[in-house]
């Protein structure tokens, strides 16, 4: 027989909810001043070319929280992406990428430098966005071939030939596209190959296993003959150390990111380990 459930069950699963509901509530909140007082920075990872050559940064997104300090992207994006407020995040970020991408062309020293900025699935669906980011590149008048827009394989379950021909579109102005987290999602071949990929990036769960894991090994090579094949540019993300690296290199994998080279840097930072990096490549 049934026990009829107590009383203190039910207060108890009735508070968890109120106190689920009242953070998202005040995340909601949190996230729409952020926005408005300028609350969201840009951090730039590097991007190298064998041997050493820094090609431009990977945006990732910060938010300097009024009283909890400076928070990672795992701390608000699924609530942003959720609530549907990543989309108008999301144009912060590209507007502020792209106003950083028209600074540096305007100095020869750093008028090669390319940025790669993350697009959430939700993002890229709205029917506006192809309007969206060229009137980001009407207004900050940028060369569109240092762009570069990061799409997942999540995005790849919608309407395929709508998804092709929004990156069609934005193709035209220059712009190029990185599949992320390659590896992890379910992208069929047939698919892959009809995208206008221009770089795919092996997920960093891989290069973590690379050296321990013959299994893994095994995919990494997969990836970078898959992506050779297709006449694609190949990335590793999350390279730590120099074993890993020696490993990628020695299988064709010729571009890279990782906290073996640089973590993501405020701005300043970034400035500066490009000058030290240029430094060390005029002495090798
Ligand atoms: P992602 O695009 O795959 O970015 C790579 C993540 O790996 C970054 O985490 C980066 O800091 C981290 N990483 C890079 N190298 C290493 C390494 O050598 N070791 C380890 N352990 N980690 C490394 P982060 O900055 O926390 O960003 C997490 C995710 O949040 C990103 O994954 C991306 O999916 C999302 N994200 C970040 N910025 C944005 C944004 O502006 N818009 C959207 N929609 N998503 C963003
Ligand atoms: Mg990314
Ligand atoms: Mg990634
Ligand atoms: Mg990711």
């Amino acid at each position: 027989q049934v026990k009829p459930q107590g009383g203190d069950a039910l207060a108890f699963f009735d508070g968890e909810l109120q106190f689920q509901a009242s953070r998202r509530l005040l995340l909601a909140h949190e996230l729409r001043d952020a926005l408005a007082d300028d609350q969201f920075e840009l951090y730039f990872q590097p991007q190298l070319v064998h041997p050493g050559v820094v090609m431009g940064a990977e945006v990732l997104l910060r938010w300097r929280h009024p009283a909890r300090g400076l928070l990672g992207p795992y701390e608000f994006i699924d609530f942003a992406e959720e609530s549907g407020m990543i989309v108008a995040i999301g144009e912060q970020v590209l507007r502020k990428a792209c106003r950083q991408l028209a600074l540096w062309q305007q100095q020869p020293a750093r008028a090669q430098l390319e940025l790669s900025v993350n697009i959430s699935a939700r993002q890229f669906r709205q029917r506006d966005f192809v309007q969206v980011v060229q009137g980001i590149l009407k207004e900050t008048q940028i060369d569109a071939s240092a762009l570069k827009l990061e799409l997942t394989e999540s995005m790849l379950v919608d309407d395929f030939d709508h998804v092709v021909s929004k990156m069609q579109q934005l193709q035209l102005h220059g712009i190029r596209f990185a599949l992320d987290d390659f590896g992890t999602g379910y992208s069929s071949l047939v698919y892959l190959k009809r995208l206008p990929l221009y770089q795919l990036k092996i997920d960093r769960g891989f290069i973590d296993d690379l050296l321990r894991d013959e299994n893994e090994q095994a995919i990494v090579r997969t990836i970078i003959l898959l992506g050779q094949t297709l006449g694609l540019e190949v990335l590793a993300e999350g390279v730590e150390n120099a074993g890993q690296l020696k490993a990628l290199l020695q299988l064709g994998c010729y571009h890279y990111q990782g906290f073996h080279f640089a973590k993501p840097l405020p701005l300043a930072e970034f400035e500066q380990f490009l000058q030290q990096h240029l430094a060390t490549l005029h002495r090798l």
